[in-house]
């Protein structure tokens, strides 16, 4: 395939219609629409080989530079230490506690918190895996399967939480729609998602931490963002960038994805240190946290 020229063979881009795109970074199958500047895969995985990717091996990877994460279970302690700044923020935001629903939940972590602190919270996941560790280990109101299929009263939550959710989506433009259905008026939608116009995704282009072939489909920046949230007339109030909490030794092993020098110095120096095990919050300034409130827009 001429990577070059542009294609005009995709399907309609969710933002602006326009079906022709050119390559971003045609080795990892990214493009950008002409018409509008959103960038995605070229490949949109169907409801299938979605729910074959979110298998165990996602959550407990031999390769998570590329796909899923080393161990989420064994990882808990710094998840949940994550999702508890992530709340406390929330909380400031929404400026009152009520019914919550975490979308793309995965084993129910940040639902636990949100339980334990007053919240009368619910979440949905489409991994199987992910929703049989919650059933057996987690006492936590999770639902199996998309938002599409689950029978929620529309007009019920207060806040909507979709971490790090959006960019797997084969459609994110309809998630917003059914999470514009689900919250109250004025109820707020809180989620994450890398950042393709930050500092870091310019500098290592295919390289950047936020690309992730087969896994991440839709790669949005603050303005591509917005403006898909205001098409569902959801306000975005607020985007800020946020980081999380990773002991010290998955932050060099990361490293090695950018330099593998810097890898080895830094391996060697956390070693003598005796730091490996230290918990550090690390924020590289590339993943947004975005705010937005159900309302009327002028649109
Ligand atoms: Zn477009």
């Amino acid at each position: 395939m001429n990577h070059h020229a542009p294609r005009t063979d995709l399907s309609p881009c969710i933002l602006c219609g326009s079906s022709s795109g050119r390559y971003l970074y045609p080795s990892a199958g990214i493009i950008t629409c002409t018409g509008c500047g959103l960038v995605r895969a070229d490949d949109i995985p169907d409801q299938g080989r979605l729910m074959e990717l979110y298998s165990e091996s996602y959550f407990r990877s031999t390769n998570s530079g590329a796909l899923g994460y080393d161990d989420y279970i064994a990882d808990r302690d710094k998840i949940c230490r994550t999702f508890r700044k992530r709340l406390r923020e929330v909380e400031i935001q929404a400026g009152r506690k009520g019914k919550l629903l975490d979308v793309g939940c995965a084993t129910g972590f940040f639902l636990e918190i949100a339980g334990q602190l007053g919240w009368e919270a619910k979440g949905i996941e489409i991994s199987a895996f992910a929703c049989e560790f919650a059933r057996r280990h987690m006492s936590v109101d999770i639902m199996c399967g998309s938002l599409a299929q689950a029978e929620l009263i529309p007009e019920s939550f207060d806040v909507i939480t979709m971490w790090d959710f959006i960019e797997h989506c084969p459609d994110p433009s309809t998630e917003l729609a059914h999470a514009h259905r689900l919250l109250k008026p004025g109820g707020l939608l809180a989620l994450t998602t890398p950042n393709i116009s930050s500092v870091s995704a310019r500098i290592w282009g295919a390289r950047w931490m936020g690309i992730k072939q087969g896994e991440h489909l839709y790669y949005f920046s603050p303005a591509t963002i917005k403006r898909l949230l205001l098409k569902h007339h959801l306000v975005p109030i607020r985007v800020k960038h946020v980081g999380k909490y990773i002991d010290v030794d998955f932050f060099i092993k990361r490293t090695g994805q950018y330099s593998a020098t810097v890898q080895r110095l830094l391996s060697r120096a956390s070693r003598w240190l005796g730091v490996s095990d230290v918990i550090i919050y690390v924020n590289p300034f590339d993943i947004m946290l975005v705010y937005a409130r159900k309302g009327i827009t002028s649109e």
